[in-house]
């Protein structure tokens, strides 16, 4: 059987998702036997690919830097999974949202610092003034909620998308069902 090409990367999240990922344990060598990683934290590849069949992120939308990232993979994926809370609503990252980016900088960098106080302005990506879940900037196919979601809930829904019964699972949703 020929092996998903299988993508992972987090945009604004705290990586906890990914952490999910490794509870999968000596699961992990099953999911190894289904896919090949192409591009993840999880190994050393630095540019995404062309052509990966499914790719999870993590994470919400932050920056610019993100939402081009995020296009980029939406462009060169087949199926694209939003994973865990962050990605699916915002959820953390979102809580700033109620002050709006600017002033979230102005109080760390600014109102806060003693020393040099300044706003960065190279090496840093510009922060967005909210930050949004992916199907704020691209269609997104399927859903894994949970902050993080639980291994046993990561395995399952990866194994039902290789055997192509996603639609089987409560822990996916596809998006506008
Ligand atoms: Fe972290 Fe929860 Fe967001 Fe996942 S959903 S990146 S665990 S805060």
């Amino acid at each position: 059987m020929k092996k998903l090409r299988f993508a992972t990367l987090w945009l604004d999240g705290c990586s906890g998702c990914h952490m999910s990922l490794l509870d999968l344990d000596q699961r992990l060598l099953d999911l190894a036997d289904m896919v090949d990683f192409v591009y993840s934290p999880l190994v050393d590849v630095k540019i995404f690919p062309e052509g990966v069949d499914v790719a999870c992120v993590e994470g919400a939308v932050s920056s610019a830097e993100d939402e081009e990232k995020l296009r980029m993979v939406r462009r060169r994926t087949g199926l694209l999974i939003a994973l865990g809370d962050c990605a699916v609503t915002g959820n953390i990252p979102a809580m700033r949202n109620v002050l709006g980016g600017q002033k979230i900088l102005q109080g760390v960098y600014l109102e806060r610092e003693h020393l040099n106080a300044q706003i960065p302005a190279s090496h840093l990506p510009a922060l967005n003034e909210h930050a949004l879940p992916l199907h704020r900037f691209v269609p997104v196919d399927f859903f894994i909620p949970g902050c993080p979601p639980s291994a046993d809930t990561l395995f399952a829904a990866l194994g039902a998308l290789v055997a192509g019964r996603a639609v089987d699972l409560p822990a996916l949703t596809r998006f506008g069902a």
